[in-house]
């Protein structure tokens, strides 16, 4: 239970790989901000995990792109715990499209919650994490930021930009006892790789290595290690959960 006490907030918690952190860091221990777009998505997934590993949780409604809600967020959080020790910048959306398709619209509507929503998040963070001279953030990027993927230019863009982000957070922060690092999954086993014809799934998995999509546990692992003293002299870096499909 070595992170009993600490408050985790994770955006884009309710569901997917951000529930899937929320379990692992109440596993250890943590009490949980699971915030989410959606109220009632973000306060069924807080009942449950605290319910099933007896934490203390709070369900908060979130749109990581808007910075009104985003201070609200953080002013809810400080009233209910009076602290914030572990950020988990997770929320993430997709809208796909090759270049000359891409509408500006979908463009930025996956800066504004992958990118502008990280730094946002951070922001708020960083001010809480100051005062109390310690604090964790980890980012959710992708191994497309490193790769590149047909039909994701948004999406890549703004996962690159995220690890561009965290190297320059870590760095001005260091010296106030918080540490900024970044995870990137590969393809990890969700309900969007369940649905893909069988066929597509054979040629995604001929490019992962050690043969298997990723779950959903792997990438929280990751996360566990960042949020853990474990990792208390690590700062600014990017652990790769992909099956070594990048290298
Ligand atoms: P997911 O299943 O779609 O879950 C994302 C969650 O974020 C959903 O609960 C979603 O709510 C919420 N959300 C969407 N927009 C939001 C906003 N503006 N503010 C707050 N919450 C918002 O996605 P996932 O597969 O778990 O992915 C989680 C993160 O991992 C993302 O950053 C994604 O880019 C990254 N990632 C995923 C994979 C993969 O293979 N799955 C690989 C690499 C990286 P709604 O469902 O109500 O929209």
């Amino acid at each position: 239970m070595e992170l009993k006490g600490k408050i985790a907030l994770i955006t884009g918690g309710a569901r997917g790989i951000g529930k899937a952190i929320a379990i692992r860091l109440a596993k250890k221990g943590a009490d949980l901000v699971v915030a989410d777009i959606s109220y009632e998505s973000a306060a069924e997934t807080a009942k449950e995990i605290g319910a099933q590993e007896g934490v203390r949780t709070l369900a908060l409604k979130l749109d990581v792109s808007q910075a009104d809600e985003v201070t609200k967020a953080f002013e809810d959080i400080i009233r209910e715990f009076g602290r914030v020790d572990i950020l988990i910048n997770n929320a993430g959306i997709t809208r796909d499209g090759l270049l000359l398709r891409m509408k500006a619209e979908d463009w930025d509507a996956v800066m504004n919650i992958n990118l502008k929503g990280t730094f946002l998040c951070s922001k708020e963070a960083v001010k809480v994490m100051v005062k109390q001279k310690s604090g964790r953030i980890i980012n959710i990027a992708s191994v497309v930021a490193f790769m590149g993927n047909p039909g994701q230019a948004n999406y890549s863009a703004s996962k690159a930009g995220i690890v561009g982000l965290t190297k320059t957070i870590a760095r001005e922060y260091a010296s106030r006892g918080i540490t900024v690092n970044a995870v990137a999954p590969g393809f990890i086993a969700t309900a969007m790789t369940d649905a893909l014809a069988e066929n597509v799934r054979q040629e995604m998995l001929k490019s992962i290595p050690v043969g298997k999509f990723g779950s959903v546990e792997d990438v929280a692992n990751a996360v566990a290690f960042f949020a853990s003293s474990e990792s208390a002299y690590v700062t600014g870096q990017v652990i790769h959960v992909n099956g070594g499909m990048y290298m």
